[in-house]
């Protein structure tokens, strides 16, 4: 007899494994990793992951990142099958890593150097003293040039370390997740704001525009009245016809309570619809009933 956990197996339907797939990397995904992370736009383009893609894509060289180094170089060098190079002058020069340090001091709290850190290493507030997270700052001196007083100084604290020697895997991995964070947030962020002002322009369009046509309702309504007017007027002129012909009706001077019933009710009915009378109902003197 099958012991009970094999026959449980059998009639179980076999359990979904869970693969979560990954899609392979790209040439410009090998590259980015081997970049520094710094973000500081050195290469020539707005941050790593960008100038990856110009490298992979024959737009750029590999040897325009400083904060890498020589090291850097020949990181690329050898993922791509080229020769080691030297750094492009251009770029910059390959140094012991700095730290941006602000003089407290001085800070006027104007928030210019919290909106260029790539990787929201500054903290602080409008109109207030602004201070530096030196275990988040990447050293790229993107916060430097925006600072309307010039207090913020890149001291260098890696001594005679370079490049990747003053620089640690761990810390480019940081680095880069911060700046996706950073970026995600700005969309966001500018997304709401988008949002926002659609919501505006929507607001003012719908001020603008001409008004609504009546609903269905009210012009039937409106159609109504224009019918049982112009009966109205028809006979009004045809009362003026006979009255001109000496055929008009001789009794109206004096008439039954009855009649002035009904003539009360029509007019009321007139009012209630929104029609004006020719004047006002003619009340007699008197009638009948004073009697
Ligand atoms: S660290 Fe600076 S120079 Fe190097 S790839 Fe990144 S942004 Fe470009
Ligand atoms: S604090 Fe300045 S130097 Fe440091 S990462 Fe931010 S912008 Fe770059
Ligand atoms: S840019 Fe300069 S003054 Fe403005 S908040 Fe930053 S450190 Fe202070």
């Amino acid at each position: 007899m099958p012991a009970s956990g094999s026959h449980d197996r059998r009639c179980r339907p076999p359990q979904a494994v869970n693969v979560t797939a990954t899609a392979p990397k790209t040439l410009a995904d090998r590259i980015e990793d081997l970049l520094p992370q710094t973000q500081c736009t050195k290469c020539g383009y707005p941050a790593c992951r960008p100038y990856a893609e110009a490298i992979a894509a024959g737009d750029a060289s590999y040897n325009q990142c400083p904060p890498g180094g020589f090291e850097g170089v020949a990181r690329i060098a050898r993922l791509v099958g080229k020769p080691v190079i030297a750094l492009n002058p251009e770029n910059g020069v390959e140094r012991p890593r700095p730290l941006a340090v602000i003089d407290e001091n001085v800070c006027i709290g104007c928030t210019l150097c919290m909106q260029a850190c790539p990787v929201d290493a500054i903290v602080g507030a409008a109109k207030q003293m602004h201070t530096i997270i030196p275990e988040l700052c990447t050293g790229c001196d993107l916060c430097v040039p925006p600072c309307p007083v010039d207090c913020i100084a890149m001291i260098p604290v890696t001594g005679e370390l370079t490049g990747w020697d003053a620089w640690s895997q761990e810390q480019a991995d940081a680095a880069r997740n911060r700046h996706d964070q950073r970026m995600a947030r700005l969309a966001k962020e500018r997304e709401a704001a988008e949002a926002r002002a659609a919501a505006r322009q929507a607001a003012s369009s719908a001020a603008e525009a001409p008004e609504a046509p009546a609903p269905v309702a009210d012009d039937a309504e409106a159609k109504k009245r224009a019918i049982i007017q112009a009966a109205l007027e028809r006979a009004r002129k045809k009362k003026e016809e006979l009255a001109k012909a000496g055929a008009a009706p001789k009794n109206t001077e004096r008439v039954s309570a009855e009649v002035q019933a009904q003539i009360d009710a029509a007019e009321e009915r007139r009012r209630r619809l929104g029609l004006q009378s020719d004047a006002a109902p003619a009340k007699p003197a008197h009638n009948d009933s004073d009697h």
